[in-house]
């Protein structure tokens, strides 16, 4: 089924045409442009869509540009040398380029609901064709909703989302109820928008978060932890976490960290999140083990000090590994973590441990920073040290000694790695 849309359909839609908008073609990358086009010259309609439209409008720099068309996956496919079929649920076509992927798919509505009065709204099957209009109302917020058509330049606006961009607010397509039991992910993303873009949740969204926060448990454990390290990575994280709280999601989700940075009980942890978006934003680059273990430390700290006083002792080095790795497995677990990142966050936070009690002796210091954890360690102690004002002095002695030890390095260019002397067999 082609999805043409009829004249009645463009009745519900705002135009503003392209002297009334800000986009302008220069901010679109040409391989985009070129896509659109080739779409546009062979009979289809091509718009760019969802977020691009949205940043451009705002006038941020969009992360990527997805188009829209009525061309079906296979006509696309003929179109571009360059592309391929992706997606079992949706398929959908990708245009490759050497620095880019356009993602272009077919306008598509929402899928049927197996019965109307069936409670289970969980979505399971979404690959139905449909009009600019059903595929503006299959979005999730009204912001993410615009089209730009390249036909004529215009912005068409099917949902109000022109509205909303310009008051600032975040507001879930259709009925909040219905949509967030469809995708509980929904509510993760509506706090995303708003602490990553500064707007607000217009109410009865905010008020449908608070009433199916519990829901969240039912969406995939990957799609959720992938929303929470997208937070961390790109820099919108402290808002984020704060509504989180503040909606209630953050209970049911996180149950132990909730707990352990609930009423200001680790108000080093909101700091830290600080200083994660602003190192991120400057575009540092930091691992994925390293924002997920600064999201675990504040209840990590209070588990280890909990079990140091059960024991009326410190722990041991090799205890405290043990330690942190049986207590984080399980929300590892339930977070669907990859083992490889599971291992490296077990890894950095127990080398955290011993980077705040630094060996004295020289040689033990040495081999420490060839550890492979060792840098990972040595960024979660800065943004540590700097948000809670304790350890800087540690941080600081171990930051200008590996520097030494790398400096040492880049001058004996045949000795990258301290020889270890070998052990001598008696064969
Ligand atoms: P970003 O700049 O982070 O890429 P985005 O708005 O482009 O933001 P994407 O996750 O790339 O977000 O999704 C692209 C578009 O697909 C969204 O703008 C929205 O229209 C739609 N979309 C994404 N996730 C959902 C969802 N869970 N439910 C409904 N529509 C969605
Ligand atoms: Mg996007």
């Amino acid at each position: 089924m082609t999805a043409h849309a009829s004249a009645t359909e463009t009745e519900h839609a705002v135009v503003v045409d392209r002297s009334s908008h800000s986009i302008s073609r220069r901010r679109i990358p040409e391989n985009v442009l070129k896509v659109l086009y080739r779409l546009h010259r062979s009979g289809y309609r091509a718009y760019l869509c969802g977020g691009s439209v949205r940043d451009l409008l705002m006038n941020r720099t969009p992360k990527d540009f997805d188009v829209a068309t009525d061309a079906h996956p296979a006509e696309i496919r003929r179109l571009f040398r360059n592309s391929r079929i992706i997606g079992r649920r949706f398929r959908l076509v990708h245009v490759i380029f050497q620095d880019m992927i356009v993602e272009v798919s077919t306008f598509r509505r929402e899928p049927e609901r197996a019965s109307e009065e069936n409670a289970e709204l969980l979505i399971t099957d979404d690959n139905t064709f449909g009009t600019p209009l059903q595929d503006a109302r299959r979005r999730d917020f009204t912001i993410n909703a615009l089209f730009y058509n390249i036909a004529d330049f215009s912005v068409i606006d099917f949902i109000g989302g022109l509205t909303d961009l310009d008051q600032k607010k975040v507001r879930v397509i259709g009925h909040p109820d219905i949509r967030f039991r469809e995708d509980p992910v929904r509510m993760m993303r509506a706090i995303e928008f708003a602490s990553r873009l500064d707007f607000d949740i217009e109410h009865e969204t905010y008020d449908a978060i608070l009433r199916h926060k519990h829901e969240i448990l039912k969406a995939s454990p990957h799609r959720v932890s992938d929303e929470i390290l997208e937070l961390l990575r790109r820099g919108w994280s402290r808002g984020a976490f704060r509504l989180m709280v503040d909606t209630g999601l953050l209970e049911p989700l996180l149950p132990e960290i909730f707990r352990a940075i609930a009423g200001e009980r680790a108000p080093y942890f909101w700091k830290m999140l600080e200083v994660l978006d602003r190192t991120v934003q400057s575009d540092r680059k930091i691992p994925d083990a390293v924002l997920l273990s600064v999201l675990l430390l504040p209840w990590v700290i209070e588990e280890i000090e909990r079990e140091e006083r059960r024991r009326s002792g410190r722990m041991r080095m090799g205890e405290v590994l043990v330690f942190i790795r049986e207590l984080i497995q399980p929300i590892c677990a339930r977070m669907a973590l990859p083992a490889g990142t599971r291992h490296q966050i077990e890894q950095a936070l127990e080398t955290l441990w011993r980077l705040l009690e630094p060996p004295a002796d020289r040689r033990a210091q040495f081999r420490f920073v060839y550890r492979e954890p060792f840098n990972d360690a040595l960024a979660l102690l800065e943004i540590y040290a700097f948000s809670s004002g304790k350890y800087v002095d540690v941080f600081r002695q171990w930051q200008s000694f590996a520097q030494r030890v790398k400096r040492a390095e880049g001058e004996a260019p045949h000795h990258p790695r301290p020889r270890r002397r070998r052990r001598r067999h008696a064969h």
